[in-house]
Formats: C-alpha cells, structure tokens, sequence
C-alpha cells in the first residue's frame, strides 16, 4: 500500500505574519522538488500571509489547533470554518503541549476531530506516552486509549482526511530521539489499534508521521521504517535550511 510522505513544520509559538512570509519564500525553491508533501503549522495570526505566499508553491498551510466549537460565546476561540476561510487545509489536534499544558483531554480532542473533519479540515491528530508511562510499561495501553477515545465516531469515509503522529512526549524538544526501532515499534502497534477500529484496509492508507527531536541527521533512519510515514518536526522547523534538508530527504 502506497502511503504518501508527510513532512509537516510545527512552529508552536514562534514567527510573526511577516516572518512567516519570508520563511516561506526562502523555503519554496529549496523543497519544490520534494518528493514529500510539505505542510507548515503556523500560528494564528500567520495563517493568512502564510496561505498566500504559499499559493503558487507546494507548501500547504494549516493551524497547530482548532476549537471544538463551530460559532458562539467562546471567548478566544478559532473555528475550523474561520481557519478554511483564510485558506488552511489542515490542523493539528491533540498536540502533547495542547494536552499537558492546556489539559485537553481525549473527549475534548476527540470533538476537535469530529469537528475538523465535518469541515473538511484535514486533521492530524498526535498521540504519545511520557516518560513515566513507557518506563512503567504503559506505552502500548496509553496509545490506545488515545486513539480509541480520540478518533471515536470518526466515519471510515473521513479517513482520507486523517493523519495520526505519533510524539513520545519525552522525545519532543528534547534532543532525545526515539531510535528508529522503538518508533517503528510503536508505530507498528498504532496502525494495530487503527485496524481494530477501521479494519486493516483502511488503517493501511492512513499515514502515522514521527514526532520528536527529529534533525536532518536522523530523519533518513527513521523515515526508512515501513510504518514510519514522515515527520512532525518542531525546533528543526523554525530555520529554512534545516526544515529543508528534512524535508528532502523524506
Ligand atoms: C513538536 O513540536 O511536535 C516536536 C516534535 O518538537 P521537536 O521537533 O522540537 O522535538
């Protein structure tokens, strides 16, 4: 089964609207040839620049959350019709620092699925174990329950529009890589949960990206892995040569 390679930049809460634009003019010609297909999760306030400097190239746009909501009293909150307004095509959903620092939950996490794939937002939606979870043996049990409290009701004509990461929280802005072996691991049991839930067909065409301090100088051992779809790449994602050269080799 042919799954297409994914290389998405996650830039948290880093770049204004104009930094964005001349990161992404700067980065277009480097990764025009890429066999990957190049995403940038941008902040808010970036989205619309991003979206139309990256009109003519091959780099699709998207937010790094959504709300669960689609219109209403919450204060704050971006809708998923409002992000497709501007012209994003995707968002990330479930982001480790969505879920220990804001405390999303899978209930909540599992609304901004729903609600981004009603939308036709295409949702990637990211998983992972702490530290103290795979030192105690949980790993395989907490991704589970993320996948199956998170993509719960997710209709299999949806799936298309799914991307699941797979971001051990230990390994995100760490510099401590999973070894090539330990996230095939992993995410060899991922696409296993994904079958139980969508049957093996299906979970064969979803793509599972790698997210954790990955660098130019690791993402070839990682990428070669057969369930190892692309990457989720934060800190190396904020400097137009390093986000390059990862994506190139994708
Ligand atoms: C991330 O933010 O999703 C991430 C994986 O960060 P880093 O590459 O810096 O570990």
């Amino acid at each position: 089964m042919e799954r297409k390679t994914i290389v998405i930049g996650n830039w948290k809460l880093h770049k204004t609207a104009k930094e964005a634009q001349e990161f992404i003019q700067a980065l277009s010609s480097k990764v025009s040839a890429s066999k990957a297909k190049v995403l940038l999760a941008v902040p808010f306030t970036a989205i619309t620049k991003a979206c139309q400097e990256a009109e003519h190239t091959n780099i699709v746009i998207g937010s790094q959350n959504i709300s669960n909501e689609v219109k209403g009293a919450f204060t704050g909150e971006i809708s998923s019709i409002m992000l497709k307004a501007e012209g994003a095509d995707f968002s990330l959903i479930g982001h480790s620092e969505r879920r220990h620092i804001f405390f999303e939950d899978d209930k909540l996490l599992n609304k901004k699925v729903l609600r981004a794939l009603e939308d036709d937002l295409m949702a990637v939606f990211c998983i992972g174990e702490t530290d103290e979870e795979r030192h105690g043996g949980l790993t395989e049990k907490v991704l589970e329950k993320q996948l199956k409290e998170g993509l719960k009701n997710v209709p299999a004509q949806e799936l298309e529009n799914l991307v699941v990461a797979y971001e051990p929280v230990w390994a995100i802005g760490t510099g401590h890589v999973a070894t090539p072996e330990m996230a095939e691991e992993a995410h060899k049991h991922i696409r296993k949960v994904l079958g139980t839930l969508f049957g093996k067909t299906n979970a064969d065409k979803i793509s599972i990206l790698y997210g954790g301090s990955v660098k130019p100088d690791n993402i070839r051992g990682i990428i070669e892995q057969k369930n190892i779809d692309g990457a989720l790449v934060g800190g190396a994602s904020l400097k137009v040569d390093s986000f390059a050269q990862i994506v190139n080799l994708g």
